[in-house]
C-alpha cells in the first residue's frame, strides 16, 4: 500500500478491514434469513453503544442529515417551538430545517470558539415553553463540544424533548443516553461508527415515541416517516421479514461487524481511547504553536481537532503538503472563518500511530511552508502524552 495516505478528517474516517470485508459480500436478499438475523443483532447493538437499552432504534438508507430530517419530520408540527442550541454550521442547519416543518425557531448561540452556558439555556426555556430542544454534541465546524448532559437535564426539567446531533460524537465521546435522559440521538455511519458513507441513525426514547404518536397531523415527508419504519424495525428485532423501501443490506452487513467490535472495545474504553488520541493530536498542535478554535480545553471534543492556520500560511499551501506528507486533512467549514483554520478527525479506528503519522506530515509540511519552528518537537509532544 505504498500509495496510501491515512484519511484524517472529521468523516468519512479509515475504516476497518473487517468493515469493508463485509461491504464486498455479496448482496443478499433484504428478506432472506441471513439477512433479517444481521439486521435484527445491528439493531439491538445499536442500543447498546446509544447506551440507551429502552429506545428505539431506527437504520435508514442516508446520511446524517436524513437523520436530522427524520427528527423533524417527525417530531415537529406546524407552530412548534424549538430552541436551537447553535455552536456552528451545524446549528445553522438544524434551524433551517425545522424551519421548513413550521418550527418557531429560537437559537442560542455563541461566539465561535465558544459554546452556549447552562444558565444561558436555562434562561432561555424559562421564557416560552419549547416542546425540542436541540444540540450537536460535537459541531464539526468547530471542533466544540457541548454539555448534552446538563442541556438534556434542562430540557427534561421545563418539559421539552432532547435532541442530541452526534454525528460527529456517538461511539467517540461519552454519550450515555439512558442515564443523562437524552430523548433523540442521531448519528450517520461514517463516523465514530466506522463504517462508510451511506446509513442515518438514530435511537428514539420511549418519552419521545409517545409524543410522536400523539402527533394531530400527518408526517410531511414521505420517506421519513416513523409510521411506515417503525413496524420494519420492529419486525427486523423480532427476525421476520419486512418491507417499506429496501434497506442497505451491504452497509447493514458492515454496520453490523463495526458494532460489535465497537463493542468489544467496551464503551468506557472506546471513550477512553478517543480522550487519548485527542490529547496527544492536541499536545503536538500546541507544541507547534499551533491555536485551536475552540477557546477553552474543556470545550474541545475528543473525536477531532480543529486548529488555526499560523499567520501567513493558507490551506492552499498547506493541505497538499500534508497529504503528500501522509494525511489527508480538511480544510475549514464554519464560513466565518473557513479560510483561517483546518481540522483533523481521529475517531473510530483511528491508531495512536495515525495521530503521529499526522503530527509528523504538518511538520514536515509547515517546514516547507517556511514556518519556525523546532522540526520533531509536535511528534514528541504527542508521544510524550502516549507515554
Ligand atoms: N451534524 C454533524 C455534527 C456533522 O458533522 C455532519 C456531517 N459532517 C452532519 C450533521 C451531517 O451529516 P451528513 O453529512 O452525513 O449528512
Amino acid at each position: 500500500m505504498k500509495n496510501r495516505t491515512l484519511l484524517m478528517i472529521p468523516g468519512p474516517i479509515e475504516f476497518e478491514p473487517a468493515v469493508l470485508a463485509a461491504m464486498g459480500a455479496p448482496t443478499s436478499s433484504h428478506v432472506a434469513v441471513d439477512f433479517i438475523e444481521t439486521f435484527g443483532q445491528a439493531l439491538e447493538r445499536l442500543r447498546s453503544v446509544f447506551l440507551c437499552e429502552d429506545g428505539q432504534p431506527f437504520v435508514l438508507a442516508g446520511s446524517g442529515t436524513l437523520a436530522m430530517d427524520a427528527v423533524g419530520a417527525n417530531l415537529v408540527e406546524t407552530g412548534d417551538r424549538v430552541l436551537v442550541v447553535n455552536t456552528g454550521y451545524f446549528g445553522d442547519r438544524y434551524a433551517a430545517l425545522l424551519s421548513r416543518y413550521g418550527a418557531q425557531v429560537t437559537q442560542i448561540s455563541a461566539p465561535i470558539g465558544a459554546r452556549p452556558s447552562l444558565d444561558e439555556i436555562d434562561d432561555a426555556l424559562k421564557k416560552a415553553a419549547y416542546k425540542l430542544v436541540t444540540v450537536t454534541h460535537v459541531d464539526t465546524s468547530t471542533g466544540v463540544i457541548t454539555d448534552v448532559q446538563g442541556i438534556a437535564n434542562l430540557a427534561a426539567h421545563y418539559g421539552a424533548l432532547s435532541v442530541v446531533d452526534g454525528v460527529c460524537s456517538i461511539a467517540g465521546e461519552a454519550l450515555h443516553m439512558s442515564d443523562w435522559g437524552i430523548d433523540v440521538a442521531l448519528t450517520a455511519s461514517q463516523k465514530a461508527i466506522g463504517v462508510p458513507p451511506g446509513l442515518a441513525l438514530f435511537v428514539v426514547s420511549p418519552k419521545a415515541m409517545k409524543v410522536f404518536a400523539e402527533r394531530k397531523t400527518p408526517v410531511a415527508n414521505y420517506y421519513a416517516d416513523w409510521n411506515s419504519w417503525l413496524p420494519v424495525m420492529r419486525a427486523y428485532e423480532a427476525r421476520q421479514p419486512s418491507y417499506f423501501a429496501t434497506p442497505a443490506v451491504n452497509l447493514i452487513e458492515a454496520l453490523n461487524v463495526s458494532l460489535r467490535q465497537i463493542l468489544d472495545e467496551g464503551m468506557p474504553a472506546r471513550f477512553e481511547r478517543h480522550r487519548l488520541l485527542s490529547a496527544a493530536c492536541k499536545a503536538g498542535a500546541a507544541a507547534l504553536g499551533l491555536k485551536q478554535i475552540a477557546l477553552k480545553p474543556e470545550w474541545a471534543a475528543n473525536t477531532m481537532t480543529a486548529l488555526r492556520y499560523p499567520e501567513g500560511i493558507s490551506g492552499a499551501d498547506f493541505l497538499p503538503r500534508v497529504a503528500r506528507a501522509g494525511a489527508y486533512l480538511a480544510g475549514g467549514l464554519h464560513p466565518a472563518i473557513k479560510n483561517e483554520y483546518f481540522r483533523i478527525g481521529h475517531m473510530g479506528a483511528a491508531k495512536i500511530g495515525d495521530v503521529l503519522t499526522t503530527i509528523g506530515a504538518v511538520e514536515v509540511a509547515l517546514a516547507q511552508c517556511d514556518y519556525r519552528f523546532e522540526l520533531g518537537a509536535g511528534v514528541a509532544a504527542a508521544q510524550a502524552v502516549v507515554l
